[in-house]
């Protein structure tokens, strides 16, 4: 019996509405069922100590009620302090009634489940479930580990618990098949997904979480082989397809390089030649630029640019925001308008007739150049001879996004080149998983002349020291960003943080234009503050880490980052990549809570030591433990139901040798078992 031929609703209890409900977490069949993994798992099989609890962990604890209060303050809430020998805790409910109330009641023992957030004085959980524990009744103690699947909205964990529980059932009568060439001491793909899904109770989640376990190798490793036997038919169907061929860069090209004002460096000429190289053939290129930020992609850009529309081609650029290609806009405008090429800008909220316009212009052929957002790709915009489209910041935008582009310009067999940058540099070995389809180039020099970034580290009892330092700075004349952050994901949380930041900055600083951004706040709103920014009519900008991508101000010279110890390295490096971005000598100030891990302590040292972003995406790569990699299953867009390019990178080059070895009748369903109708596919084709 073939397990991907059975649907759902042979299960008991799922009807068409169920089905309906799975249908949009693309579960469809028996096979579907048996491979949507769990995301993590909860041990609710044993309490924790309430002087062991800590920030983020999951846990069930048990303990006395010390004290239950209605808090008025802020949003009216109700805090119950519970207590065991070992430690408070507190209990925050915002919905409550006097029944809650009423079983709360001092000396009472409860037994509860929540998760661990940082509260005002003590730890806290925030509507935890909980249960009154009487002499001889027990706990909310489980006898096995909890899985937690991805769900959809009206699909419950329970459910989905009934649901996998029946679909496991099935392996007991058949056998699935497999379709990867492994060999015989690895665990059989049952086994392998019946400990996936229900974890006997002696089993540490601890070995499941960090890959160590057989059984989330033997998950992961296929996963990884499917998405790279994937990509590998990407790149196949591309090779049968052809491109504009540009015969050389040409004249236009050669000119723009001769009007810059500086010399393109070693590393930008090698990676110009790369896309000459490549537009020389006839198959398209797919090509992925990574380069640090400032190393000067966008010279890069516009010199490729410069060859296609020299050959009589278009070119569309495209920025994951707004303000990204507004800079785009102007650096291209600045070098192409001297030269008599047209410029064109398209961005979602435009004018109906200038839009009109700018489609028009871009049908008929005379806009040759084209800079936009992802409005760029609608529908209704038809290049009249599309020969390259760039994408700048690629990881922002999904692998369906990026691939959705190469649809644009596609004419019978041709399609345009492709280019894509990223100032995300991430370790070889990774790179070949996560862009398997693309051939990379990398830029690892910078410009000559650049001020070396001075970062220090500043502990968080030293705070007014640094405020005093920014208001030297903008005393000067420079613009400052000062982050925050917080570990919680809750943008209303950061958002808040941020606000109160800004009021008590702007208490400090008086004549001078404090603005903010943050998660919570529009795309457009982002970017008219960062327009403000830019033009320097704000100084000091509170920031959530949203600012993280491409921005260029060259006025900032000082960048503050609070919290850092909860960032990781990667993160800070791109932060800290917002300055030093002009001549002037540039600094990064490391806040730190006191108590640092001996990991955030090594990652502060990195910062300290390096400016160079491969290496530190490298040493990210060696720091990062499971522990922090809980529940993080995604690389740049990349998403796996089990596998993390960066906790199973010792995986990669296993999962290369068998990609290439797995069967061609099993590669259809290979990659249907594990990506269904998420395969990439190569736009239209
Ligand atoms: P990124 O790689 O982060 O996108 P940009 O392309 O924005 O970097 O370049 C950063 C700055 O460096 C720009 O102001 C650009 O004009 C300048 N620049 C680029 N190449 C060179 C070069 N070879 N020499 C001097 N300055 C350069
Ligand atoms: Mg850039």
């Amino acid at each position: 019996m073939d397990l991907a031929a059975v649907p759902v609703t042979r299960i008991k209890g799922v009807g068409p509405k169920q089905a309906e409900k799975l249908a949009r977490i693309k579960i469809s069949n028996i096979q579907d069922v048996l491979f949507h993994l769990p995301l993590r798992y909860q041990d609710r099989t044993r309490e924790i100590p309430i002087g062991d609890l800590a920030v983020g962990l999951e846990a069930v604890f048990r303990g006395k009620v010390l004290e239950t209060q209605v808090l008025l303050h802020r949003r009216r809430s109700l805090l119950c302090t519970v207590g065991d020998d070992s430690g408070v805790i507190t209990l925050r409910f915002f919905h409550f009634n006097n029944q809650l109330r009423e079983r709360l009641r001092e000396g009472t023992v409860i037994s509860c489940f929540g998760e661990v957030r940082r509260g005002r004085q003590t730890l806290e959980v925030v509507h935890p479930e909980y249960q009154v524990v009487t002499a001889g009744q027990n706990s909310l103690l489980a006898q096995t580990l909890t899985p937690i699947y991805p769900v959809t909205d009206g699909l419950h964990q329970l459910a989905m618990r009934k649901i996998t529980d029946h679909a496991l059932s099935y392996l007991d009568s058949t056998r699935l098949a497999e379709l990867i060439p492994v060999d015989d001491s690895t665990i059989t793909l049952a086994m392998a997904l019946r400990t996936a899904h229900r974890p006997p109770p002696q089993m540490d989640t601890e070995s499941l979480l960090s890959g160590n376990h057989p059984a989330v190798k033997r998950l992961a490793l296929e996963e990884l082989v499917a998405h790279r036997v994937s990509m590998q038919r990407v790149r196949e169907v591309a090779r049968r397809l052809s491109a504009p061929r540009i015969d050389e860069p040409g004249a236009l090209c050669e000119a723009l390089i001769k009007s810059l004002p500086f010399t393109l460096t070693g590393a930008q000429q090698r990676v110009i030649g790369d896309v000459a190289a490549d537009m020389q053939s006839a198959e398209p290129m797919l090509r992925l630029i990574q380069g640090d930020v400032g190393s000067g992609k966008t010279m890069v850009a516009a010199a490729a640019a410069a060859m296609v529309v020299g050959a009589g081609y278009q070119v569309a650029i495209m920025a994951p925001t707004e303000i990204l290609a507004e800079q785009h806009l102007a650096s291209f405008s600045n070098c192409f308008e001297p030269l008599g090429i047209k410029i064109g800008w398209l961005k979602g909220k435009l004018g109906a007739r200038q839009r009109r316009d700018a489609i028009e212009s871009i049908a008929l052929g005379q806009t040759e150049i084209v800079v936009g957002t992802h409005a760029l790709f609608q529908p209704d915009v038809e290049f009249a001879r599309l020969g390259l489209t760039i994408v700048d910041e690629q990881h922002r935008f999904g692998v369906h996004q990026r691939l959705s582009l190469r649809e644009k310009g596609v004419a019978g067999n041709s399609v345009p080149h492709q280019l894509t940058m990223t100032a995300t540099p991430i370790p070889r070995t990774l790179a070949m998983t996560a862009y398997a389809d693309l051939d990379c180039s990398v830029i690892d020099e910078l410009p000559p002349g650049r001020q070396e970034i001075q970062t220090v580290a500043v502990p968080a009892s030293r705070r007014l020291e640094v405020v005093e330092r920014v208001a030297a700075a903008i005393a000067e004349g420079r613009q400052v960003y000062w982050v925050c952050t917080l570990v919680e994901e809750s943008e209303v949380l950061q958002a808040r943080a941020a606000e109160d930041t800004l009021v008590e900055l702007s208490g400090y600083m008086s004549g001078v234009n404090v603005a903010m951004v943050h998660g919570r706040m529009s795309g457009t709103e982002k970017d008219e503050i960062m327009r403000q920014f830019k033009a320097n009519k704000v100084q000091l900008l509170v920031a959530t880490t949203v600012i993280e991508v491409g921005v260029d101000v060259p006025n900032a010279s000082l960048i503050i980052i609070e919290n850092a110890e909860r960032l990781g390295l990667s993160q800070l490096h791109q932060l800290r990549g917002r300055v030093g971005r002009g001549s002037v000598a540039s600094s990064c100030v490391l806040v730190y809570e006191t108590g640092l891990s001996q990991r955030a302590r090594e990652r502060i040292a990195i910062m300290r030591e390096s400016n160079d972003g491969f290496a530190i995406a490298e040493k990210d790569l060696e720091l990062r433990g499971a522990g922090e990699l809980l529940g993080t299953r995604q690389t740049g867009a990349m998403h796996f139901r089990i596998a993390d390019l960066m906790r199973d990178k010792h995986l990669l080059d296993q999962a290369r040798v068998i990609a290439d070895k797995v069967p061609s009748e099993n590669i259809t369903a290979l990659v249907d078992r594990w990506m269904g109708g998420d395969a990439p596919v190569y736009g239209n084709v």
